[in-house]
C-alpha cells in the first residue's frame, strides 16, 4: 500500500496548474490585462469594510442580491427575455460551478461528454465527481461536426454535455442552431452545458447561447468575472438556466461557499461594469490584429472569438514557447499538437510578443 491512501484513480497525478512565472509580460492564462482604477478599487475596498462588520455571521446562502445583479447584467444578453435571478446560481469561479453541476448531474454510472479540443479541466472534474469521460472531436478547423456529435450523443446517452464556446484553447465560438439541436438530441436525460466563461469577446454578430434559455429547458449557460470583467483575483463565476437547475445545485453545494466578501466585492465590482468591461473592445481589436499579422508571418491561426488565439504549428513547440520565454514573453504551451495559445493583453505587451516571436521564428531551425 503506497502512502498516502489516495484514491486509485489520483495516485501519481500531478496537481493541475499553468506556470506562474514572474515574467515581465504574462500572455498564458487569458487574464485581462487592465486592472481595476482607483475608483473602482475604493469603492470594493469600502463594501468590503462594510461586510466586514458582520463577519462574525454567515454569509446569505442564497445570495439574493448578488444573484438580482448578475441576472440584470445578463439580460441585455437574453434575445429580448429577461433573465429572473432565481435562474441564476454562483460559486468561487465558472470552475466551481462545473464541479457541482457534475456533482449534482454527473457521478458513479454517469457520463459527461465534451468535443476535443476541449477545456483542460472537464476532464478532471468528471474524475473527481467519478463521471463517466468521453470525448468525442472537433473538425479540422475546430466547429462541431453536429452529425458526428449527435450520433456520439445517442450512442453514449451523456447526463452531461459540456461545450466551451468560444471555446478554450481553439477560441471557436458555436452556432446557436447548434446548441439547440445538441439540447434537443440531449432532451431530457441530460443537461448541455455552455461554457461562455469568454462570452463577452465574441466577435460581432455572433450571439450568446442565453436567447436560447426560453426555449431549452436542460440548457445551462456559465459565465465568469475572471476574464471580460478584469476579476480574475476574485473567483467568481456564475451561471444563468432553469431555476429548478439552480435549485438542484443547492443540494450539492458547500453551506455558504460564496463568502461575505466574495459577495460584497462581486457586488461592487458589478456596479462598475461599464468601466472593468470598457477594455474588451480594444481587447477585441488587438485580438484580431494579432490573428492578421500572426497569418502574414505565414502561420495557421484559428478563427477566434476569445481574447486569446492560438497558432501553429511548429514541430518542437515546446523549443518555441522556451524562446520566447527567454525573450520575457509567457504563452502557454496548450492545445493540439505544434499549436501555442496566446493571451491578448495591452497593445505594448502585443508588441513585446510581435518583436519576440519575430527573433525566435529567425532563430529557431
Ligand atoms: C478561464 C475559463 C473559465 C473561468 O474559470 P474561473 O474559475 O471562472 O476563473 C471557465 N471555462 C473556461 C473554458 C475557461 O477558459
Amino acid at each position: 500500500m503506497t502512502w498516502p491512501p489516495l484514491r486509485e484513480e489520483l495516485r501519481g497525478i500531478e496537481p493541475y496548474g499553468a506556470p506562474q512565472l514572474d515574467v515581465p509580460v504574462q500572455l498564458n492564462v487569458n487574464e485581462n490585462p487592465y486592472g481595476p482604477s482607483s475608483a473602482v478599487v475604493a469603492d470594493i475596498a469600502t463594501a468590503v469594510a462594510h461586510a466586514a462588520t458582520t463577519l462574525n455571521r454567515y454569509p446569505d446562502r442564497e445570495f439574493l442580491a448578488l444573484r438580482t445583479a448578475l441576472a440584470a447584467y445578463l439580460t441585455p444578453d437574453g434575445g429580448g427575455t429577461a433573465v429572473a435571478p432565481e435562474q441564476v446560481w454562483a460559486a468561487n469561479g465558472s470552475n466551481e460551478i462545473m464541479l457541482q453541476l457534475l456533482q449534482a448531474f454527473g457521478g458513479p454510472g454517469r457520463t459527461a461528454v465534451s468535443f476535443a479540443p476541449t477545456y483542460s479541466m472537464y476532464p478532471e472534474y468528471a474524475r473527481d465527481t467519478s463521471t463517466r469521460w468521453v470525448a468525442g472531436h472537433r473538425a479540422s478547423d475546430y466547429s462541431v461536426d453536429l452529425d458526428a456529435a449527435r450520433a456520439l450523443i445517442e450512442t453514449e446517452r451523456p447526463s452531461v454535455v459540456l461545450l466551451p464556446s468560444p471555446n478554450n484553447p481553439t477560441g471557436t465560438a458555436l452556432p446557436q442552431h447548434a446548441v439547440s439541436a445538441l439540447c434537443e438530441t440531449v432532451g431530457d436525460d441530460g443537461i448541455v452545458v455552455v461554457d461562455e466563461a469568454y462570452g463577452e469577446f465574441r466577435r460581432e454578430g455572433v450571439p450568446s447561447a442565453l436567447a436560447l434559455l426560453p426555449a431549452h429547458r436542460n440548457l445551462v449557460v456559465t459565465r465568469t468575472m475572471s476574464k471580460a470583467f478584469a476579476g480574475a483575483g476574485l473567483r467568481l463565476g456564475y451561471l444563468a438556466a432553469d431555476p429548478a437547475i439552480c435549485d438542484a445545485i443547492r443540494v450539492v453545494r458547500l453551506p455558504y461557499h460564496l463568502s461575505t466578501v466574495t459577495q460584497a466585492a462581486a457586488l461592487a465590482a458589478l456596479r462598475h461594469a461599464p468601466e472593468l468591461l470598457g477594455r474588451v473592445d480594444d481587447l477585441r481589436a488587438e485580438r484580431d490584429a494579432t490573428v492578421t499579422w500572426l497569418r502574414e508571418q505565414g502561420l495557421e491561426v484559428a478563427d477566434s472569438d476569445a481574447n486569446f488565439v492560438l497558432f501553429g504549428t511548429f514541430a518542437d513547440r515546446h523549443a518555441v514557447w522556451q524562446n520566447l520565454l527567454d525573450h520575457g514573453v509567457l504563452i502557454r504551451e496548450t492545445g493540439p499538437d505544434g499549436w501555442l495559445r496566446v493571451s491578448v493583453g495591452t497593445a505594448d505587451e502585443m508588441a513585446e510578443f510581435r518583436d519576440a516571436l519575430t527573433h525566435t521564428l529567425k532563430e529557431l531551425p
